[in-house]
């Protein structure tokens, strides 16, 4: 066997992980197989964890040979494991020799949801969120993403089992949109990892055009980062606000749930003493949602170093919670969970070269 050709560069060699069904499918009869295989090899890799062609027993040896030379199963590497005191796990994970994403598993009883990263680092500059101090390297291919899946399941083995995926790490998912649907087909596919669309969720800070198209391709929940009830605060906090103001983004959200009787899209409000909290900000917002089937989930702000923002009192998130429930809206308060390991919204950071640095704004009421 020695007298085989030389295997191909690894640059050259195609990383399996990168494709979803139609992609595999296209790539089988790109290399004169049947589309079928694409199916095999998918459960292979997502559903049994295999990272070896040997191991794919029911391919031939020929077509293992061929696999070999053309492709290669090559996920994220794991540079740190942490573990919080509450269970919640962090991995950091190096994508290129300058750019490290993080990835958060959150156990629950009866269910454990995985927090991926869309993006090294993010360009949107929320003026409360860690990720954006370090400005925006790139954009994170599929198997980067649906690697973090692959490296996770691995890494817990039989000590927790991932049941949700939510697209609330690092990075804008909107933003990365080929990538991200393709991921997200993989993660509900049932030759992958057959998640029903109930349990992975997309969150966006509100990139109104792709929030369309994403309704046309795709049919994940969503998540909306929302943390302000009129335009003037929101652009404040969530700069991208100028760009796609609240009224379309409301519209933009009717326009997704309206399709095919999808369920409530959820706003993420996250709680800033004195700035959003307010009895007058909740009842503006009991108002901006009042057409639109929704449920708000409340996050206590997850302090990092050098802001000036500090949570809203439990009395001020109490009373805010309460004016929400008494106009009939579903409210929850997202519990915190990996603060000890910086594992909670808003505190992953990684380690990305920023080609463009987000504006700081330090100051919550400055200019
Ligand atoms: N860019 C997407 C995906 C990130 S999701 C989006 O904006 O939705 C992460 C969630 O955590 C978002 O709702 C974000 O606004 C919120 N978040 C960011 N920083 C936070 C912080 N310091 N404390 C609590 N939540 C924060």
């Amino acid at each position: 066997m020695n007298s085989a050709p030389a295997a191909a560069e690894p640059a050259a060699r195609i990383n399996l992980l990168d494709l979803d069904r139609p992609g595999l499918e296209g790539f089988f009869r790109e290399i004169g197989e049947k589309p079928f295989r694409a199916g095999q090899v998918l459960q292979w890799i997502h559903q049994r964890g295999v990272g070896d062609f040997d191991a794919m027993t029911n391919l031939s040896k020929a077509l293992r040979e061929a696999l070999r030379e053309r492709a290669v199963i090559r996920p994220p590497e794991v540079v740190l494991a942490q573990q919080s005191a509450d269970g919640t796990r962090k991995w950091l994970m190096q994508v290129d020799p300058t750019n490290r994403i993080e990835t958060v598993f959150i156990p629950e009883p009866g269910r454990g949801t995985l927090c991926i990263s869309s993006q090294a680092g993010c360009a949107l500059a929320c003026s409360f969120c860690s990720t954006a101090r370090q400005g925006y390297s790139r954009n994170l291919s599929v198997a980067e993403i649906v690697g973090q899946l692959w490296v996770a399941r691995r890494e817990l083995g039989d000590q927790g089992r991932i049941t949700n995926v939510v697209l609330m790490g690092m990075g804008e998912p909107l933003l990365n949109f080929d990538a991200v649907v393709a991921a997200t087909h993989l993660m509900m596919d049932d030759f992958a990892y057959g998640l029903s669309k109930r349990r992975v969720t997309l969150s966006t800070s509100g990139i109104v055009p792709a929030l369309d198209r994403l309704g046309e391709v795709t049919e994940v929940s969503l998540a909306v980062s929302l943390h302000a009830p009129n335009d003037e605060l929101r652009n404040e906090l969530v700069p991208v606000n100028r760009k796609y103001p609240l009224r379309e983004l409301i519209e933009a959200c009717k326009r997704y749930v309206g399709r095919e009787n999808r369920r409530k899209v959820t706003f993420e409000y996250v709680m800033l003493d004195g700035v959003n909290d307010t009895p007058a900000h909740a009842r503006a917002l009991v108002r901006l949602l009042s057409h639109v089937p929704s449920k708000v989930n409340l996050i206590p702000f997850n302090p990092f170093p050098n802001t000036d923002y500090r949570c809203s009192t439990p009395e001020a998130i109490e009373r805010f919670t309460q004016i929400l429930h008494q106009a009939g809206l579903i409210a929850t308060r997202r519990k915190t969970r990996g603060g000890d390991i910086d594992a909670a919204c808003g505190q992953l950071v990684g380690e990305v070269r920023a080609r463009s640095r987000s504006h700081l704004r330090l100051h919550p009421a400055g200019p």
